[in-house]
């Protein structure tokens, strides 16, 4: 870490939600020389991880990667795919569905809000029928796109996409599906194609273990159309100049080079430990979060067991508590960073990450830091939620 305050001895603790701890094998890929962004060498890094990254992202259509956070990649999706004055219909999930309607409002779009009032639509996955039965009223079908979030990184709610994908279709809808999951990419289980996703928003710093500074649109040929007739200004996010140069392999404009380094490294290690093995360790260490959640007698903020989600879990804390006071005692004790209650959630939840380059004695290291931190802040805790976890994971 950056010593900018007294040393701090031993780890630091990296366990918001993203960004996410960068496996030192990845920081050294980016640690190589920069290289001529227009020479040979180049040209073929960019053609193998633009398929590469394809796998990851389940699809077989090209995808976009942009030299920025995830936010540009929500903006580069609505601008190259939508025209001044559209509807959209969006699902209130938690503070990033919030932040990418507020975006979308912004930008001149007309953002339909669904979802259930106050913080219960916070505390559960999308309502699929709610979307079905929205978008069969709009027979004139002047919606043009259904936006969702599919890890939900303030609440820890991963929702069943395939089922909004099933609600456009039996409703007969010819609106596109647009879905970030810019947290649930590498972590939670993700298929652009077979879900039938149009535009897939993703970003760099949560699942795939790298620094923030990548975004990502992945495509369908649905969105391409779309894109034919889209009339909100665009230039730097604009995808046809970009689909262009990366036919040989270059961007238009400077790429993150060394980014791009790390990117090819993070996907060799993914697909060494094999996709599947990487989901089923991020949901085997997110049941043990949840068991010590349930031991030290909090509720989990997600309420619906179905959508809990693999790569992050939301604590509650009992009224009365200010989780940001809670959570600056644990960073100053013990050097663990643990992510902030967001929007309505502010002060009265903690979240816990557990998403890329984390394993059973990382997430066991932050359970006890957080059991440690809440004794001594006085909450009464029912029994240790760090035993119930080694239970769950020995
Ligand atoms: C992190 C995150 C964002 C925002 O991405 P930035 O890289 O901070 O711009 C948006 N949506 C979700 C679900 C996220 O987890």
């Amino acid at each position: 870490m950056l010593k900018l305050d007294a040393h701090a001895s031993g780890r630091h603790f990296l366990h918001i939600p993203g960004p996410s701890p960068v496996p030192s094998r990845v920081l050294r890929a980016i640690s190589y020389q920069t290289i001529d962004h227009r020479g040979p060498e180049f040209g073929q890094l960019g053609l193998k991880l633009l398929e590469d990254i394809k796998r990851i992202f389940k699809t077989k259509h090209p995808v976009i990667i942009y030299s920025s956070s995830g936010t540009g990649a929500w903006e580069a999706a609505l601008v190259n795919t939508l025209s001044a004055g559209d509807h959209v219909l969006m699902y209130e999930t938690g503070q990033f569905a919030t932040l990418w309607k507020n975006m979308a409002d912004k930008l001149g779009i007309h953002a339909e809000f669904l979802g259930k009032p106050g913080l219960e639509g916070w505390r559960r996955g999308v309502d699929a029928k709610l979307i079905e039965e929205r978008l069969k009223k709009d027979t004139e079908h002047k919606i043009k796109a259904v936006c969702v979030v599919h890890n939900e990184t303030s609440t820890g709610v991963t929702s069943n996409i395939a089922a909004v994908r099933k609600a456009i279709d039996e409703a007969k809808h010819p609106a596109l599906l647009m879905v970030d999951t810019i947290s649930g990419l590498a972590s939670a289980d993700y298929c652009h194609d077979a879900w039938g996703v149009d535009v897939t928003v993703s970003g760099s710093q949560k699942g795939l273990m790298l620094p923030p500074g990548l975004g990502f649109n992945a495509l369908s040929p649905k969105a391409l159309e779309a894109n034919k007739k889209a009339t909100l200004p665009k230039a730097f996010w604009a995808w046809d100049e970009i689909l262009v140069s990366n036919k040989t392999g270059y961007w238009p404009t400077t790429p993150s080079t060394n980014l791009l380094y790390g990117l090819h490294e993070a996907i060799a290690m993914i697909e060494s430990e094999g996709m599947d093995a990487v989901f089923a360790r991020h949901q085997r260490l997110a049941k043990a979060c949840r068991a010590a959640v349930t031991a030290w007698g909090l509720e989990i903020l997600c309420q619906e067991p179905e959508v809990y989600s693999p790569v992050l879990t939301g604590v509650m804390l009992p009224e009365g508590f200010d989780a940001d006071a809670l959570r600056k005692l644990i960073q100053e004790r013990y050097n663990l960073s643990l992510g902030t209650g967001l929007g309505k959630l502010k002060g009265r939840a903690f979240r816990i990450g557990h998403l890329g380059d984390c394993n059973e004695l990382s997430l066991l290291a932050a359970l006890s830091g957080c059991e440690m931190g809440m004794t001594a802040f006085g909450i009464p805790l029912k029994g240790s939620g760090v035993l119930a976890a080694q239970e769950l994971l020995r």
